[in-house]
């Protein structure tokens, strides 16, 4: 990261230009917009998009709309433009009455082609996509001039109003401008402005068969929208230019002015619509919201709070260069956000039962637990202590390595909130594996503490067998294994153990439905109920875990 992602978000160049051109009075006020394309759900990348756009129109005081750029429709679905409107709305923005589709100007801008041509600055091309390609040159070599290049401005409206109308099947024909195939920018090279598409479009049904292209539609919307910044990722550098030409040249109603950014990489993660798109359709995960994807659909799922999401957007800042984050400061920040608000709760994910063998059956005892160790006013609730309990297979050993502070046998252990239990026998399945421990407690030492002052070096949490309730965790690890996954074949680096679910107990204060909410499952992470639970079955998903230093002792040990 550079000097110019501090945590400071006031000061990145971008929001330098908007302060500058508000200042220099070129513009009175800013406008921008957050342009999707509606064939895919949102991901992270995109949450960088938005955090910047919605949030320069926030600061100084303008506005920032949501257009949809719906110029594919073979690849384009309702289910996506509903999908957008959502996930924007969760990350805390809103558009207010500037919720626009390019297909709302699809009239305006069949009618400016007409005046490129009328001014001979396009031309119907017959060619083929194949030819129109093999003859756009090189880097080094100029292109080559289309035989149709010159045919005559009536025969131009003629065609492309046919074009229109449906006459030509799909690849017949295309428009293109007139600039100069010897261009040094392959962009000006006689750009594609409309190509035949008989598809059906989510809004305007059957009503074109023609479609312009990217760069014939956006700037001109910008234009229409009255957009004073148009910002957009780093790749669209090269198509400045065009953008420039059509602005130019054409009788648009305003002048905006594009300007770019590096786009958010992550390691760890593909922020490609793309591969996103081929992860769900060949079933790798759930859906778009499977919790593993970067989606915004996922993330939340997942349980990362829309705050952590843009905080982590602030802090990684806008820059100039192309960057790649570490996952971690990602997970970080989420830990950050959760570890502020998120009450503590006892799960045990990989039950060890607990018989202890002096504490009377039938008997419960409830125990005062503090529901946030940093905030008093989150309160006190009771988690119930009986004979049988549970504790994470984790925290037994038989022959403990010499940090290990945790249970074994005839060791003295503190369960949190409860008391000092000491291992006397341990029981084994056929198999010779640990299935029981047999223990007993010390009365005296109820809440935590010993009246004779004896110390306990580990403190394990636990979960009551009888009053305790099962309960189905999904922890997630990393979708890809490699730090720099490729793109072109993702599918053979998944990560295998990306999902792992366990049968945990959790304590009883989670089958409440006022626990829908982000916690923290003491001593193991941050978790969120999934949607799939249901009164009889619980579900969480892990959030993120915990830097969990029992683990880094284990391994030292
Ligand atoms: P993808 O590369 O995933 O297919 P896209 O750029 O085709 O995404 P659009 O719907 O066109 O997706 O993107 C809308 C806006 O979000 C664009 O302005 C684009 O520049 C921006 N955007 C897309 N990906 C990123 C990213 N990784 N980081 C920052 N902004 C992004
Ligand atoms: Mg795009």
């Amino acid at each position: 990261m550079t000097d110019e992602s501090g945590s400071d978000a006031g000061a990145d160049f971008i929001r330098d230009i908007v302060a500058a051109d508000l200042a220099s009075g070129k513009h009175a006020g800013v406008v921008t917009r957050f342009p999707p394309e509606p064939n895919g759900y949102l991901h992270l990348g995109h949450a960088k998009s938005i955090c910047l756009n919605f949030g320069i129109a926030e600061e100084f005081g303008g506005r920032c709309h949501l257009r949809f750029d719906d110029t594919n429709p073979t690849k384009e679905e309702q289910e996506y433009i509903d999908a957008i409107q959502r996930d924007v709305r969760w990350l805390g923005f809103d558009w207010g009455t500037h919720l626009h589709f390019a297909s709302d100007y699809f009239e305006q801008l069949y009618a400016w082609a007409q005046d490129l041509i009328r001014a001979g600055k396009a031309y119907v091309d017959d060619q083929t996509q194949e030819e129109i390609r093999l003859t756009r040159g090189t880097l080094t070599e100029a292109g080559q001039n289309s035989p149709f290049r010159n045919r005559s401005v009536e025969e131009n409206l003629d065609l492309f109003a046919r074009m229109r109308a449906g006459e030509f099947p799909n690849g017949a024909r295309v428009l293109r401008a007139k600039i100069d195939m010897g261009s040094g920018n392959i962009n000006l090279r006689d750009p594609v402005l409309y190509r035949i598409l008989h598809a059906h479009h989510p809004r305007t049904g059957e009503a074109w068969k023609i479609y312009p292209s990217y760069d014939f539609a956006h700037g001109q919307s910008d234009a229409i929208e009255h957009i004073t910044h148009s910002v957009c990722t780093l790749e669209f550098s090269d198509h400045r230019p065009l953008y420039d030409w059509c602005i130019d040249n054409l009788p648009v109603p305003s002048t905006p002015h594009q300007y770019e950014f590096a786009r958010l990489n992550m390691t760890h993660t593909l922020l490609s619509k793309r591969v996103l798109t081929e992860l769900v359709r060949g079933g790798h995960v759930s859906g778009w919201d499977d919790p593993r994807m970067p989606t915004l659909a996922g993330l939340q799922r997942r349980g990362v709070p829309a705050e952590a999401l843009r905080d982590f957007i602030k802090r990684i800042g806008v820059a100039k260069a192309n960057s790649t984050v570490d996952i971690g400061m990602f997970d970080f920040v989420v830990r950050e956000t959760l570890n502020k608000s998120a009450p503590r709760r006892m799960a045990v994910l990989r039950p060890l039962k607990v018989v202890i063998e002096n504490y009377p059956e039938g008997q419960v005892d409830h125990l005062d637990a503090v529901n946030h160790p940093d905030d008093a006013s989150q309160g006190v609730r009771q988690i119930p202590f009986t004979r049988e309990l549970y504790i994470e297979h984790d925290d037994f050993m038989e022959n403990p390595p010499k940090k290990f502070f945790r249970l074994a046998p005839g060791r003295e252990v503190r369960l949190r909130y409860g008391y000092f239990i000491t291992c006397t026998d341990v029981v084994k399945d056929a198999a010779g594996e640990v299935v029981e421990l047999r223990c007993t407690y010390d009365p005296a030492t109820r809440g935590g503490n010993a009246p004779d002052g004896r110390k306990v070096k580990g403190t394990i949490h636990w979960v009551s067998a009888s009053e305790g309730i099962p309960a189905e965790v999904r922890l997630y690890n990393l979708l890809f294994t490699s730090p720099q996954p490729d793109a072109a074949n993702f599918a053979s680096q998944l990560n295998p153990d990306s999902l792992e679910v366990v049968s945990a107990m959790v304590e009883p204060a989670l089958a409440g439905t006022n626990e829908a909410g982000p916690m923290q499952f003491e001593r193991q992470g941050y978790f969120v109920r999934d949607r799939d639970s249901t009164p009889g079955k619980l579900v969480f998903n892990r959030t993120v875990g915990l830097r969990d230093s029992y683990a880094k002792v284990a391994a030292e040990g």
